[in-house]
């Protein structure tokens, strides 16, 4: 506020000596005296007009310099609050494509992951791996020890899939997972390390008791002839000829046939 009173003063002042020497020049090409009325109207009059014009003109000035300041700083909050939102969402959209208990790809998500994968890899074997005996492992030792090994079951498929795979929740007892680029020999290895390490886990049950959990897997080769979904049959069809031979084992396209015996 006082730069503004300077800074008019200053503008007043020297609008006054502007009007002086005018009234002084044009007073004397007229031929007449530049007496103390003349000095009075030509000081007075700028000083009384140009003051407060010009204050008013700088106080505009700095409403508008103030707000502009403040629009600068909501535009900035604003791309803030963007930048949170679009975080949110990202974490929000990634939450709600894997399960929760697990953390693994729901099946929707699974599924798409494998269709946009195998579009570009063309090739890869998909297992699916289904847990054995699973009704009675909840009968026996009640469904939260069931949940817990559900969970261990997932984190042997994240320790032994690698880093390459995508892997899915894609039923209750039920998993899948994706090898881009895998040849079924490869995939065998794999789905083997994923079933002992599901084998050799021991978990604490509700009464002192040791639970314990197989898995049986199907495989079925992916490639640009057979669809995501065909895979997924074929790989179904395997695992019910894994159950049916005794469970806790492996059957993939012929000829590796894998058995815990
Ligand atoms: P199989 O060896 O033939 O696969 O037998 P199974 O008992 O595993 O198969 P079945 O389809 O008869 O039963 C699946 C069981 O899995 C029944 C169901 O209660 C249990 N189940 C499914 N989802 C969950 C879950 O989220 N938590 C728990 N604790 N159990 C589940
Ligand atoms: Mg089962
Ligand atoms: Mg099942």
């Amino acid at each position: 506020m006082r730069s503004i009173v300077v800074k008019s003063g200053l503008v007043a002042f020297v609008s006054a000596v502007a009007s002086l020497i005018l009234a002084a020049v044009v007073l004397k090409t007229q031929g007449m005296a530049f007496d103390r009325s003349a000095l009075m109207i030509s000081t007075l009059c700028p000083l009384l007009i140009a003051w407060p014009a010009s204050a008013r003109g700088f106080l505009q000035h700095h409403r508008i310099e103030v707000a502009h300041e403040e629009v600068a700083r909501s535009r900035d909050e604003l791309a803030r609050a963007h930048a949170e939102l679009a975080e949110a969402h990202a974490q929000l959209a990634e939450r709600a494509s894997r399960d929760a208990m697990t953390g693994l790809l729901n099946r929707e998500n699974f599924l798409k992951a494998v269709e946009s994968a195998s579009a570009r890899r063309g090739s890869g074997v998909l297992l699916i791996i289904d847990a054995d005996h699973f009704k009675s492992i909840n009968d026996t030792h009640g469904h939260a020890a069931g949940d817990a090994a559900l969970v261990e079951i997932a984190r042997a498929i994240k320790c032994k899939a690698g880093a390459e795979s995508i892997s899915g929740r894609i039923g209750g007892e039920e998993f899948a997972v994706y090898l881009p680029a895998f040849d079924t020999s490869a995939a065998f290895s794999t789905a083997e390390a994923i079933r002992r390490e599901v084998a050799a886990t021991r978990m604490a049950a509700p009464g002192g008791s040791t639970l314990e959990v197989s898995v049986s897997i199907g495989g079925a080769e992916l490639c640009h002839d057979v669809t995501v979904a065909q895979a997924l049959r074929i790989a179904d069809h395997r695992l019910y000829k894994a159950k049916r031979a005794g469970r806790d084992r492996i059957v993939l396209p012929e000829p590796q046939v894998s058995s815990a015996a």
